[in-house]
């Protein structure tokens, strides 16, 4: 009994720091997706170990409760016979099929008095994995001046991808409340797939045990000094989207003539072969052709060095790094004067295109 009042207690500190960390404030939201028994281990749609997401959703509802802010519960709630199922067309066993039991709330998830419900999916050809696909989710959350919506639940590469884009869409703010999600990963890197582009179009992510990291809004020129990088490299940081900074970065690339020869997704890449969850992470061969003709003559084997390697890559906070690889570096590996000079020339105008960012 003792022991139950002490966690109590401990719990609610928990719950209260939790509030502070995500820095709740009016304009906040929480939108839990697809909770329900079907979704869970045992269920006929089972996510792996969605169960272990319950107890942080509970500290997640309790804190948005406390501070009295909108709480949304999404389900799915399909009529027997809905199109996603096997027997009719789809490729899924059939779940939360309305008034079933498979469809009813995991057992142990604390659902506070003031949570609104939103169903959907609700008609036999209606499919939706975005919550804001055929609800009203997005007009209830502009009369309630929603600015900025967390997520949490089940499954991070259908459910919660779907919203999360919808939702950049609308113009919200999102933080994925990384420890309260799980996905199915059916083929290996489907999930770190699903977070990176939820990343890309510019949701952030909160994990309690990094501290806070919940700046979803957008602002750009954080830091835009160049600073160097080891002794091969500089770059900047800057809070933008992912896919708009590669944008910005290939514009500045040509406007000062060079070309982008090479692009490699990094991310996609070892997220298909180890099924490893790395950040958005691309490569870029920068290349000017007239003066990669130069260097080339000057000394043929210098290909091996080419192209000039720009790197954009997000870090857990939503910081974007662009870092490129220093020219001057060439110099201190070849005795050529004049690979020394197209190295110098190369340097200043990737100076300047990252400036110009
Ligand atoms: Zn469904």
């Amino acid at each position: 009994m003792q022991h139950n009042a002490v966690t109590g207690i401990a719990r609610v500190r928990a719950r209260r720091s939790l509030g502070k960390e995500l820095a709740l404030q009016s304009g906040d939201a929480l939108l839990v997706v697809d909770m329900q028994r079907d979704f869970l281990p045992g269920g006929s749609c089972a996510v792996p170990r969605a169960d272990e997401i319950i107890a942080p959703i509970n500290d997640y509802l309790a804190a948005f409760d406390e501070r009295e802010l909108p709480i949304f519960l999404s389900r799915d709630w399909h009529p027997a016979g809905h199109l996603s199922f096997k027997r009719y067309g789809g490729n899924l066993p059939a779940h939360c099929v309305q008034e079933t039991s498979g469809a009813e709330w995991a057992e142990d998830l604390q659902i506070p008095s003031s949570a609104r419900v939103i169903s959907k999916a609700s008609e036999r050809d209606q499919s939706a994995y975005s919550v804001f696909d055929g609800t009203p989710l997005h007009v209830i959350l502009k009369t309630a001046h929603v600015q900025r919506l967390f997520v949490a639940g089940v499954a991070i590469e259908y459910g919660i991808h779907g919203s999360v884009l919808s939702a950049r869409d609308h113009g919200l703010d999102v933080v994925v409340l990384l420890d309260a999600v799980r996905g199915v990963n059916r083929e290996r890197g489907d999930e770190s797939r699903a977070l990176r582009e939820m990343m890309e179009c510019g949701a952030t992510f909160f994990e309690p045990k990094h501290g806070p990291m919940t700046h979803a809004r957008v602002v750009p020129g954080s830091r835009r000094v160049i600073h160097p990088i080891e002794r091969y490299g500089f770059g900047i940081q800057l809070t933008l989207p992912f896919a708009e900074a590669v944008a910005r970065v290939v514009q500045a690339l040509q406007d000062e003539g060079f070309g982008v020869v090479s692009d490699i997704d990094v991310a996609a890449t070892l997220g298909s072969k180890l099924g490893v969850h790395v950040w958005p992470y691309r490569i870029l061969g920068a290349c000017d052709p007239t003066l990669a003709h130069r260097a080339i003559e000057a000394q043929p084997s210098i290909g091996m060095l080419l192209p000039c390697n720009v790197v954009v890559r997000q870090d857990e906070r939503a910081v974007v790094h662009i870092e490129a690889m220093d020219p001057g570096v060439l110099s201190k590996l070849t005795e050529q004067t004049e690979i020394a000079k197209i190295a110098r020339e190369v340097r200043r105008r990737l100076r300047k295109a990252i400036h110009r960012i």
